[in-house]
């Protein structure tokens, strides 16, 4: 059996791409270095791959922003706004990435957008009437001849044509079939390129394949590979799929004449059984993803050898693969130097992946497998008790009845109370929770961490910043006011480091978008909550105030969601494991004085299946009740608000009504408040917050134009239920701009008011 990977992290182990790109773009860096920079971490990333035995070593998984905008570029997929700058091959591919504002003109970036399952965010492809589609890259060619001359075989790949055209927005009147036929031409020009290179593979990714299929799709797909296939080449064609099943064209897309089909073993849970029912086809060879790209743990090979063998009962062509790219997990565990090794044994990051697979090549392949010493080490980590159960958290779960899933008294009444205890006015005005970290804040919290600081001297810091946050939000006139979220590095790390039953790493980065990288914690035992976690800060900041201020926490499903999670139990329950915590510290700061307390939850949509038929059966109905067990203990007047970003929630508006919030503020400027016709028609009971500017922009909103969001929403939502906030926290933003958005919205809220 031979071992393949699906693609590559591309950031490198130090987060390299990462400082050359981003000096690059304060023009510290010319393009001649960051591309010289590009191709040293690309001949170490292949020289790893190569030195690990792995057979099919992918090329052009790098990227300097996004695959999909890589093979939009490829392809000439550029909205004419873009292409009018008249920039460089480079500089357009950034423009599109980021946005531009220079000499040469001022435009937006594309939209950005989870990928699949993932929290990686791809750039929209736009096809405006002007796009005309043809191969005028060389990016993928050039990349093979550069392993090439490395001495290294490599394995191209690109997006295939089916996922690219679902993944791309026509903005004008052109439509997926209008454009088909050049697309088609243009990747056809592309293979006979690769073809006339002696490229021996090329890996087409279609992991679109996994969601619902409507006959229409299935139609669409086949029309668009029969055509591509029509010339014979020398050139093998893999077509690969991830991230699920494929069980809506799987009988189908086996009699399609190509060489290899690549499925997903672990996330796509049909996929053994559709192996089963309609075996594999002869012709083919089958790489099998039975190697997590997603999460950390290592591997267990008993396990993985018994499935390879039942999938060998079906075809004997097998290359053995990672379920998707190990883009979505960290490089390597070397650079841990603080993880102590008998926790370290347990995990596997991109370098250890490839291990694994030569590992598992050389195990099947020996006479005698069982005995083979790789075999058995691994069995020992299996067979050793990882974690000793915390039984007090056990227990409590175990106790739990749909009572405790259940805030009484029903949301009507909770409100008239609220509106009596609080006596906010109409259109109450608040902001998410964090302000400004400007550089006294991050250099404070690093002083602290490296020990130049006492503990007392570093939170008497905060609550200097505290109360000039606190004197800020009075003078501006807000109504519910915030401590402003000093001492948060990050509002999931932040959590994980206060519970019982994480692990932290250095350097595991991920790539969330372009740049930048997230280090997700590891839950790694039971959790529980160790101790107070936000009650001291709260207390303070009200302490100094005659108004109200919300205590903030983050949300369970977002700190699952944000974390890498165990694989020994389901993600149910790690969720009410953190649920349970995070509600001992809502009834802490309820006990202790704070009236309202916000639960963030900006991740609920992330892990939502891919496939509509899923979304309750196998997410919505455990994590929904999930979230209510957080906040089902309060008394009726305490009010609860949650708040949520990133993603789209017009299709589950009525999952978001039942975590039954108090209140709910959510991003909604830039997708043009088209959630408030959702809201209106689905009958939202809980008071909302629609943000009434982007603060992902450094602009400060006019309030004539606030007063115009605010007037289109009272259009739909009664004047009762609205709230007035911005559409995000303002941590990432300067005071400059953060002061006069604030004064301008409070300004708007109360001539609205006035005048209601
Ligand atoms: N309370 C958090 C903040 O204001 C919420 C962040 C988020 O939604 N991502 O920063
Ligand atoms: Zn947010």
């Amino acid at each position: 059996m031979k071992t393949s990977i699906i693609g590559y992290p591309r950031l490198g182990a130090q987060r390299e791409l990462k400082f050359a790109t981003e000096k690059y773009f304060r023009g510290k860096l010319t393009e001649g270095e960051l591309l010289q920079s590009a191709a040293n971490l690309r001949k170490i990333h292949w020289q790893t791959q190569k030195d690990s035995g792995l057979d099919f070593i992918p090329s052009n998984d790098f990227s300097f922003y996004d695959l999909l905008l890589d093979t939009a570029a490829l392809f000439n997929i550029i909205p004419q706004q873009y292409s009018d700058l008249g920039l460089s091959d480079l500089e357009t591919y950034f423009a599109m990435a980021r946005g531009y504002q220079g000499k040469a003109g001022d435009v937006k970036a594309l939209a950005m957008k989870k990928w699949f399952n993932t929290n990686y965010h791809y750039l929209v492809p736009e096809i405006d009437d002007n796009v005309e589609i043809k191969l005028v890259g060389t990016k993928p060619l050039d990349e093979y001849k550069e392993a090439k001359n490395l001495g290294i075989e490599t394995k191209p790949v690109v997006i295939g044509p089916y996922t690219l055209l679902k993944l791309t927005r026509f903005t004008e009147n052109k439509k997926s079939a209008d454009v088909v036929k050049d697309l088609l031409t243009a990747y056809q020009t592309f293979i006979d390129k690769l073809d006339s290179l002696g490229v021996s593979w090329i890996q087409l990714d279609e992991p679109a394949l996994i969601f619902d299929l409507t006959d229409e799709d299935k139609n669409f797909f086949f029309e668009i590979y029969k055509s591509l296939l029509t010339k014979k080449t020398n050139l093998k064609v893999l077509i690969q799929t991830y991230f699920g099943d494929i069980r809506d064209i799987y009988k189908e897309l086996i009699e399609l004449p190509i060489d290899a089909i690549g499925l997903d073993f672990l996330e796509g849970k049909k996929s053994l059984e559709l192996l089963q029912k309609y075996g594999f086809a002869s012709d083919k060879i089958l790489f099998a993803g039975v190697i997590n790209g997603k999460n950390i743990w290592k591997n267990n090979y008993k396990n993985t050898i018994e499935l390879l063998k039942e999938i060998s009962k079906y075809t004997e062509d097998i290359v053995i693969n990672t379920s998707c790219s190990l883009l979505h997990v960290p490089y390597t565990l070397k650079n841990e130097k603080h993880l102590d090794a008998e926790y370290k044994k347990h995990f596997a990051f991109a370098e250890e992946k490839l291990e694994e697979l030569s590992d598992l090549k050389a195990i099947i392949s020996s006479s005698d497998p069982i005995s083979h010493i790789k075999y058995k080490e691994n069995i020992d980590i299996f067979k050793s008790v990882r974690i000793t159960p915390n039984v007090d958290v056990q227990s409590k779960l175990k106790k739990l009845t749909d009572k405790d899933f259940t805030r009484l008294p029903v949301f009507a009444e909770r409100e008239k109370i609220q509106k009596e205890e609080f006596k906010f006015p109409l259109l109450p005005t608040t902001t998410i929770g964090s302000f400004p970290q400007t550089d006294d804040v991050r250099i404070n919290r690093a002083a602290f961490r490296k020990g130049e600081l006492t503990e007392t001297a570093y939170k008497n810091f905060n609550k200097e910043k505290i109360a000039e946050c606190i004197a800020l939000q009075e003078n501006i006139g807000l109504d519910v006011l915030v401590h402003g979220e000093f001492e948060r590095n990050d509002m999931v790390e932040y959590f994980g480091e206060c519970l019982d039953g994480f692990l932290f790493t250095e350097k595991a980065w991920v790539i969330s978008y372009g740049t930048r990288g997230v280090k997700p914690p590891i839950i790694w035992g039971d959790i529980s909550r160790l101790k107070p976690i936000t009650v001291e800060y709260s207390v303070y900041a009200q302490s100094i105030t005659k108004q109200t201020v919300k205590g903030m926490l983050t949300g369970p499903i977002t700190i699952l969601n944000w974390s890498f999670p165990r694989e020994d139990i389901p993600f149910k329950e790690s969720s009410l494991q953190i649920a349970f915590a995070i509600r001992e510290e809502v009834l802490d700061l309820e006990a202790n004085g704070i009236r309202i307390i916000q639960i963030d939850e900006p991740a609920l949509r992330e892990k939502l299946p891919l496939r509509k038929t899923d979304w309750h059966s196998e997410y919505l109905d455990w994590a929904v009740p999930t979230f209510r067990l957080v906040h089902s203990g309060v008394k009726p007047k305490t009010q609860i608000h949650t708040h949520m970003c990133y993603s789209e929630f017009n299709d589950i508006i009525p999952d978001i009504d039942a975590m039954d919030a108090d209140v709910i503020s959510f991003e909604a400027s830039r997708s043009d408040l088209t959630i408030i016709g959702a809201l209106q028609a689905a009958g939202f009971k809980t008071e909302v917050g629609p943000g009434v500017y982007d603060i992902h922009s450094p602009r400060v909103p006019s309030i004539t134009e606030i007063k115009t969001a605010l007037s289109k929403m009272l259009e739909k939502l009664p004047k009762e239920k609205l709230w007035v906030n911005p559409d995000c926290g303002l941590k990432t933003r300067d005071n400059k701009e953060t002061i006069p958005s604030l004064e301008n919205l409070v300004k708007a809220a109360k001539n609205i008011r006035d005048n209601l």
